[in-house]
């Protein structure tokens, strides 16, 4: 008996962290890249026009690695282009709700690092921050949810690349696997 409900609390436990996976994107259900998902996926291509020497390999393995296949290869022109800017931030096309077509990274200085273009092309997928609940006063962060307030109604216990809760030893674990395959890029089953 006693075993049973570790059994029952331990499935509804699993079941509740599974429930907020379904909630990553800009506009829940219809943004992200199109071409890029399933059943008709092929992979989209990055180009690094910025000054930096991006390291683009790099950047795009551990995508590659949890979505089973290859979500990005590097091929110029690309569908998302990386370019010089002041700040960095992401532009996707034709809209943030639409499917996308193309994307352009803005990259800074500061951020033109190989941890912060994997978050940012995480954003070129669709995928919305999961940031602070002090900076949501912020209108530059799009459908936002929130990762450090669990009494918050916007609180997710995603921990990946897409949080800023989360240090860059939890990116690319169950929680982004799980953000892929909710959102179309992967069939591939995360445990
Ligand atoms: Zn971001």
């Amino acid at each position: 008996m006693k075993i049973l409900f570790i059994i029952i609390a331990l499935v509804a436990t699993i079941s509740i962290i599974g429930a907020v996976h379904a909630d990553h994107q800009f506009e829940p259900g219809v943004s992200g890249f199109a071409k890029a998902q399933l059943p008709n996926r092929q992979s989209i291509t990055v180009c690094n026009e910025s000054a930096y020497a991006l390291d683009l390999p790099a950047i795009i393995a551990p995508w590659n690695r949890i979505a089973g296949w290859q979500l990005f290869a590097i091929a110029c022109p690309g569908d998302i282009t990386f370019v010089t800017s002041g700040s960095t931030w992401v532009q996707p096309y034709p809209t943030y709700r639409e499917p996308y077509t193309s994307c352009t990274i803005y990259v800074s200085l500061s951020y033109a690092t190989t941890y912060w273009m994997r978050h940012e092309i995480g954003h070129c997928l669709g995928f919305a921050d999961h940031i602070y609940a002090s900076l949501l006063s912020n209108p530059n962060y799009i459908n936002p949810r929130v990762c450090d307030d669990p009494a918050h109604p916007l609180f997710s216990s995603y921990r990946g690349v897409m949080s800023y809760c989360a240090s860059f030893l939890w990116w690319f674990y169950r929680d982004d696997c799980r953000m892929l395959q909710d959102a179309g890029y992967s069939g591939r089953r995360c445990f």
